[in-house]
């Protein structure tokens, strides 16, 4: 039986953070130890580097995944053990985990395998505290908005439209929809609310993007949180909640600084939503890292289509990034699941249905390219793949222009991207990337929805009802008009259909809401049904989660 990730995690070697923080040129004095193996890096620091030349910035992404999840945090890791294997000096940017969704399924977000992050379990739970801070400052704005209608509601907010809704980080389903205020006079006045789960909150997406705790306040000022009777919005700087709220994130805007089963440094920091925001880490560790490291390799959710294209269209043209490389993370089993193979037969050697499944892997890499920057595949090696199906992935990369290297960091550690990481090093170094988002922030809002859907999803129209229509037109005279789409919809096809693998043609993009979150700087696109609080399966893991004898966390992963 091979190691769980949680029994390889606890018997990695760490280093003291101080050490960590070291070799990356953090003295102690900047570097907040929260225990002996995880710090935050002071602001003062993160200021004073700012003018220090970038290192390369490398992104990993992947084909459009299975219900599984293909490995890209695994991979990312894996890399940044790699380039530190061959000598480079690399960081890894990655995104924090939710405590909720750990209590539902088994799965960790620190990597897996000999590629980890660590200490695994605290990066799952509770870690340096970020997303608590997040929650009480969301729940602050909640209060303030019900404790001002309580009191006279001198800003009219029509309580049929409050838009900011309250969050916990917890899988609970009974909370998606509530009556709050019950109970009497002194209660205040009842109306319909809800939950969404912390990482969904719009406080989130700020301190995602914020490059500072001066723009965070103003990014929470500039946040929607009601409208009154005439339609015109209420926001949070109305409230005057911003400026509480960002006193209690001034903790939680400092990266976290970890390191890897190889003790290699790690900023974990922030965790957006992959939907309704764009799921990648914060801005300001992957702009600190790009400081300290001369290679950054940092990830984004799901697949290219969405992931991808958010990081360049949103985090990258907001925080004025540029990869040097795309990273795009492949496995057998999802090119067979994209080729038509169900997944209990994943097992199976099956080369046609790879060869099938490699028209979803194409297209993400012309998509990719069409940023302007160059792309590697990675193929994340499982024990049992075979050399028949590997080569079958070689040869199609290699007939779109690209290629393909096998990774065996999950089995290997760093020996196992060795070759991928001096592939990678390489291109970055060439510098043949030109980066450019794919569309201009002055294009109309509808139009950058149509630019997305054919030139990434290859659809042939998006469907729109005039309401959207309107609703988009309205924004844009009142001044949104140059914000980016964040778009929501399903991960596993390029199409809004689930169901539909591979690289599917001739489909439409029907478009059902759209919202904007003012405060983050985008307008969210929603195609189909998205969950903003999750609930627990039949048998939640938690279940099954208890401390053992020496004290350590038994059955989360
Ligand atoms: P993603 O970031 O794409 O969601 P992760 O890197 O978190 O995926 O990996 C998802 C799960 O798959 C983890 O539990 C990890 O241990 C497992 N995994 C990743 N790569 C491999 C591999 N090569 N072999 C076996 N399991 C793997
Ligand atoms: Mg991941």
């Amino acid at each position: 039986m091979p190691l769980t990730d949680i029994e390889i995690a606890r018997a990695a070697k760490k280093k003291p953070i101080q050490e960590i923080g070291a070799g990356i040129g953090i003295g102690s004095d900047d570097l907040l130890p929260y225990g002996h193996d995880k710090a935050k890096v002071s602001q003062d620091f993160i200021e004073a580097v700012r003018e220090r030349p970038n290192g390369k910035l490398i992104l990993v992404t992947a084909i459009n995944p299975t219900p599984a999840g293909e490995g890209k945090t695994t991979t990312t890791v894996g890399l940044g053990d790699g380039l530190n294997a061959i000598g480079k000096k690399a960081m890894i940017c990655i995104r924090e985990a939710s405590l909720g969704p750990n209590f539902g399924m088994k799965g960790g977000a620190a990597g897996g395998g000999y590629a980890q992050i660590v200490p695994m379990e605290e990066m799952n739970l509770h870690f340096t505290g970020d997303f608590h801070a997040i929650t009480s400052a969301h729940s602050l704005l909640s209060a303030m908005i019900d404790n001002h209608v309580y009191w006279g509601n001198a800003l009219e907010i029509d309580i049929r439209r409050v838009v900011w809704r309250r969050v916990v980080d917890m899988n609970d389903r009974a909370l998606r929809q509530i009556t709050a205020s019950l109970g009497g006079v002194s209660n205040g006045f009842p109306r319909e609310a809800g939950f969404d789960i912390t990482v969904a909150s719009e406080v989130m997406a700020c301190l995602c993007l914020a490059t500072d705790l001066k723009d965070l306040q103003r990014r929470l000022g500039d946040m929607i949180v009601a409208y009154r009777r005439d339609r015109t919005p209420v926001f949070c700087r109305d409230l005057k909640a911003d400026g509480a709220m960002t006193v209690l994130l001034k903790d939680a805007m400092q990266p976290n600084l970890v390191q890897t089963l190889e003790n290699n440094p790690a900023f974990v920091h922030g965790g957006p939503f992959a939907n309704i925001a764009h799921g990648c880490n914060s801005v300001i560790a992957t702009t600190t890292a790009l400081k300290l490291a001369d290679y950054v390799v940092t990830e984004a959710g799901f697949g290219a289509d969405l992931g991808a294209e958010k990081f360049m269209n949103i985090k990258c043209r907001k925080a004025g990034l540029a990869p040097d490389c795309v990273v795009l993370v492949a496995t057998i089993r999802a090119m067979k699941m994209n080729g038509g193979v169900a997944k209990a037969d994943l097992g199976a050697e099956n080369v046609e249905a790879v060869k099938a499944g490699c028209a979803n892997l194409g297209r993400h890499i012309g998509n990719v390219k069409s940023f302007g920057v160059p792309v590697v595949v990675a193929i994340n090696h499982f024990t049992g793949d075979s050399e028949a199906e590997m080569q079958a992935v070689r040869d199609y990369v290699e007939s779109q222009g690209s290629e393909a290297i096998v990774c065996k960091h999950w089995a290997e550690g760093s020996k196992g991207t060795e070759a991928l990481a001096r592939r990678v090093a390489e291109i970055a170094d060439a510098g043949a990337a030109n980066f450019a988002p794919l569309y201009p922030d002055e294009m109309g809002l509808f139009q950058k929805i149509e630019t997305i859907a054919k030139r990434i999803y290859h659809a042939d129209e998006v469907l729109a009802d005039k309401k959207i229509r309107d609703q988009l037109r309205a924004w844009e005279e009142q001044g949104y008009g140059d914000l980016p789409v964040c778009m929501a919809k399903t991960q596993y096809s390029f199409s809004t259909d689930p169901n539909l693998r591979g690289a599917p043609v001739g489909h439409s993009v029907p478009v059902r809401e759209v919202r904007l979150s003012a405060g983050a700087g985008f307008v969210v696109v929603i195609c189909g049904e998205i969950m903003t609080m999750p609930g627990l399966p039949r048998v939640p893991s938690a279940e099954n989660i208890r401390l053992n004898d020496a004290g350590e966390v038994e059955g989360l992963f």
